[in-house]
């Protein structure tokens, strides 16, 4: 513990707020896997290596150049300290109030909203995710940090914090490069001096980290870590074993990934790779979204840490490593359009990836569609900006139908059509609960026509972008004009076609040409008393549900009414026209129809204004009449 008398040059910081009440609830909970602290530490200190090595590539005037690059770990179990030195890049002054005092990203928020959300431990939430140089708080009493920069002209300085709300910053002596943390443990976490606890954890959570980690002094020194650069070796001499625990240390994730591509090759470039496709699209609270990029070496060296551009956008979401001899040093100014060499790699990672993907959905339907849960949204998107994609992602493409709960593809839909349909059927809704139920689907299902069943927002996109698949029209089917024309709409057990014209002008009358520009017999409902469909004029209407869900100045559309000549509803509708005192049920019953109609559409501006009419119809339904 740090004495009570202030020193001369020591500093007193208070932590940004969100840290503080992270800070918190780190050291008031009780957690299961407060080993992960280790995995953050040595994750920081190995970047700090990466980030010196760097800098070494183009700097010369670099402090202490011949200093090993590598990690110590020193355990004294007596005084309970746990100490972890790297020689790395270090910190100066303003880098530790910057980063070990404050978060530039909204992890922390994240966090605290989860937490304040209720019903999740924080152990659970500990346990599934990294949260960085903090969760060291949940072993220590004490953290103390202290740190001499890489910068020549640089004095070193001391970090101290009993976190909560305050650290300190004084002057320190440190003769070497680089950054030592020294951890004082909390009386319940004396484990974390044991020798063979230790070695357990790193084994487990930082094997593959790519400076040596060392324990212990003189004869006795040892490296705890394999340290390979496994992408380096040959694809048959790596087991799944080993590529799981590679991405798991890679990415700090705790699933294990869906597939794994190793590419190693020497022509047309020196290439070696290895690229993950993850199983899960979030990694949890504070990687709410994965980081895109690759990591980029050259020669084991990393000079990238995320490189964005060697894979399309649709593929952002591929985590991996690219090393090759051939890279420029200065990659991060380089692009794929001006370097042939990038070029070349982009060429051959991104078609062996895609070719990965394509094998899974080819042998693997069931895990392509767990996949495609997670990351079809990306390729949709990408079609959407990109159309250089579409011979790639359109086979891809993968959508629920009325055929069954199995993902569909585009050709086997074309496959099934029956001779004489010569378009593409779909419906949009908000869910894929709600698209099944469409009072569109009536007809389609009387025949047994398959058709698509659309919910995810960028649908709508992507039907505008897509428009046609082996010259066949995708065709909402809301769409008005599709009519039959020669059915007996006014037929036996249906209104005649005088009732029905009384019922549908009062249907006009109540609803008003500002929601209804038309109210018709419908030659397409079977179950369903009413839906509503687009006027042919209706340029763009797949946008429609888009334009409600953002909210803003959102008008409802005008459609037209259809309405079901033969069901009970409508047909009991009629009879209230010749009973005056009925006039307010009529408007009620109109309202409510015309309400959940919109609501199937995905097109109700607040459902919840529903409810008034609906109780005024159970009032209704049960008025005894005595
Ligand atoms: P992250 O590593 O995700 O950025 P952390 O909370 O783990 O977040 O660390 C905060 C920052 O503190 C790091 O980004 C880095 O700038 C700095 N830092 C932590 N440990 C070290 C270290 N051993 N050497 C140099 N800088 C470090």
């Amino acid at each position: 513990m740090t004495e009570a008398t202030p020193a001369p040059n020591r500093e007193e910081h208070q932590f940004q707020a969100e840290i503080q009440q992270v800070l918190h609830i780190l050291i008031h909970s009780l957690y299961t896997h407060r080993e992960i602290f280790l995995r953050e530490l040595i994750s920081n200190a190995s970047d700090a290596l990466s980030r010196l090595q760097f800098e070494m590539l183009t700097n010369k005037d670099v402090r202490d150049p011949d200093l090993e690059l590598e990690i110590t770990l020193e355990l004294d179990s007596e005084q309970r300290i746990l100490r972890i030195s790297d020689t790395g890049i270090g910190l100066t002054h303003d880098e530790m109030i910057a980063n070990l005092g404050t978060v530039a990203q909204s992890g922390a928020k994240a966090f605290l909203q989860r937490m304040q959300e209720g019903n999740t431990s924080s152990s659970d939430i500990i346990g599934q995710f990294g949260v960085g140089f903090y969760s060291v708080f949940m072993v220590a009493d004490e953290v103390r940090v202290t740190s001499l920069s890489y910068q020549p002209d640089a004095q070193a300085w001391r970090w101290v914090s009993q976190g909560e709300a305050s650290y300190t910053i004084e002057p320190a002596e440190r003769a070497q490069r680089g950054t030592t943390i020294e951890v004082v443990l909390k009386e319940d976490a004396s484990e974390f001096t044991e020798q063979w606890k230790i070695e357990q954890i790193i084994r487990q959570h930082s094997n593959y980290v790519a400076f040596p980690i060392y324990m212990g002094e003189g004869d006795e020194r040892r490296m705890l870590n394999q340290r390979t650069a496994i992408w380096r070796k040959q694809p048959r001499e790596v087991s799944e074993e080993e590529y799981n625990d590679f991405y798991r240390q890679m990415t700090l994730e705790f699933e294990p990934p869906l597939s794994s591509v190793h590419i190693s090759t020497d022509a047309p470039v020196d290439l070696h790779a290895i690229l993950f496709l993850p199983a899960k699209r979030e990694q949890g609270f504070m990687r709410q979204i994965p980081d895109p990029g690759l990591r980029l070496y050259s020669r084991k060296v990393l000079i990238q840490e995320r490189n964005e551009d060697l894979l399309p956008k649709h593929l952002r979401f591929v985590q991996g490593v690219v090393d090759s001899e051939d890279l420029p040093l200065n990659v991060s100014r380089e692009t794929v359009q001006s370097s042939p060499v990038l070029r070349q790699i982009a060429k051959t990672v991104t078609s062996k990836i895609t070719k990965e993907i394509e094998k899974l959905a080819e042998e693997d339907s069931a895990k392509f569609a767990e996949f495609w849960e997670q990351f079809g949204p990306y390729f949709k998107e990408g079609l959407v900006t990109d159309p250089g994609t579409r011979s790639e992602v359109v086979p891809l493409l993968r959508f629920n139908s009325t055929h069954g709960d199995e993902l569909v593809k585009l050709s086997e839909y074309v496959e099934r059509m029956p001779e004489d349909q010569s378009e593409i059927y779909y419906v949009l809704a908000d869910s894929l609960a709600t698209a099944r139920r469409s009072p569109h689907l009536d007809y389609f299902t009387e025949r047994g026509i398959e058709v698509l069943l659309l919910h995810e927002p960028i649908d709508s996109f992507l039907i505008s972008s897509l428009r046609d698949y082996e010259g066949k029209q995708l065709r909402n089917v809301d769409d008005a004009s599709l009519a039959d024309d020669d059915a007996d709409v006014h037929g036996e057990g249906a209104l005649s076609a005088a009732a029905f014209g009384q019922l549908a002008d009062r249907v006009k009358d109540i609803l008003g040409a500002e929601r209804i520009s038309d109210v018709k017999a419908s030659s397409r409902l079977r179950s369903n008393p009413v839906r509503l469909v687009a006027p042919a004029d209706a340029a763009g209407h797949d946008m429609d549900r888009l334009r409600r869900m953002l909210g803003q100045d959102y008008a409802v559309p005008v459609r037209i009414m259809e309405l079901n000549p033969r069901h009970p509803i409508v047909k009991n509708l009629a009879h209230l026209l010749d009973e005056p005192a009925q006039a307010d049920l009529l408007r009620t019953s109109v309202e409510q129809l015309y309400g959940a109609a919109l609501l199937s559409e995905g097109l109700h501006p607040s459902p919840s204004d529903l409810i008034g009419g609906m109780h005024a119809m159970i009032e209704a339904a049960t008025r005894s009449e005595s």
